[in-house]
């Protein structure tokens, strides 16, 4: 069994018992500096984005249509540590996501053209699975910085098969969207095995 940092949560394995306490893991993905600690920070209720916590998990639980559902959302794509170490993380974030959230900025059009690529290395190594994917294009309120056109990215999630939304984790816009959509995308896959 993988033995992860202390922290991460317990009882995580469970992510397809059925149950009021389900728990999903999402993963962040994307490029340094396009946004993921500032999504993940809104996302875990703090405010103050000055001040983002050197955490790397966040769990809450959301109510989307009436239901509950805990997202652990997982910001370990960056670490500070060396190259080896990194690897593992990235290797393991691949693995174990229920959802990914791959994040580029709307203002740096070599982070879009990675996030191309992380959803390439993701259906590689997660092929057999039907997961829920999300691209992200970060910082919309920097209209006048903007590299990567709306449609761009509407265009890439077609071609991709994923969601795709535009956010600005500085305004706080369309990040709530963001994490509720990534709770339907869960469901209806949920669902649709179901029947
Ligand atoms: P990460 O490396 O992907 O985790 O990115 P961070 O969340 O650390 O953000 C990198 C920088 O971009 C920080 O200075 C943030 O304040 C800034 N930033 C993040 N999101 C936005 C956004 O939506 N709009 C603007 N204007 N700046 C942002
Ligand atoms: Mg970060």
């Amino acid at each position: 069994a993988i033995h992860c940092r202390s922290h991460w949560t317990s009882g995580s394995e469970g992510s397809d018992s059925s149950g009021a306490d389900l728990l999903y893991r999402v993963v962040l993905l994307g490029d340094h500096g396009v946004g993921k600690s500032s999504l993940a920070n809104i996302f875990a209720g703090i405010q103050d984005a000055n001040e983002c916590i050197e955490e790397d998990t966040y769990e809450r639980t959301l109510t989307v249509d009436g239901e509950e559902a805990t997202l652990v959302v997982m910001d370990t794509w960056e670490t500070e540590k060396q190259e080896q170490d990194e690897k593992w993380v990235q290797d393991y974030c691949m693995q174990v996501g229920n959802a990914y959230v791959i994040v580029y900025s709307i203002t740096d059009r070599s982070s879009f053209e990675s996030a191309s690529e992380l959803r390439i290395q993701l259906r590689r190594i997660r092929q057999a699975d039907n997961i829920p994917i999300i691209l992200v294009g970060n910082k919309s309120d920097l209209v006048r910085c903007r590299e990567v056109a709306i449609e761009e990215g509407r265009a890439c999630a077609v071609v991709f098969d994923c969601k795709f939304i535009e956010t600005s984790a500085s305004l706080h816009h369309n990040v709530q969207e963001l994490f509720e959509g990534i709770v339907r995308q869960i469901r209806l896959r949920r669902d649709s095995k179901e029947t």
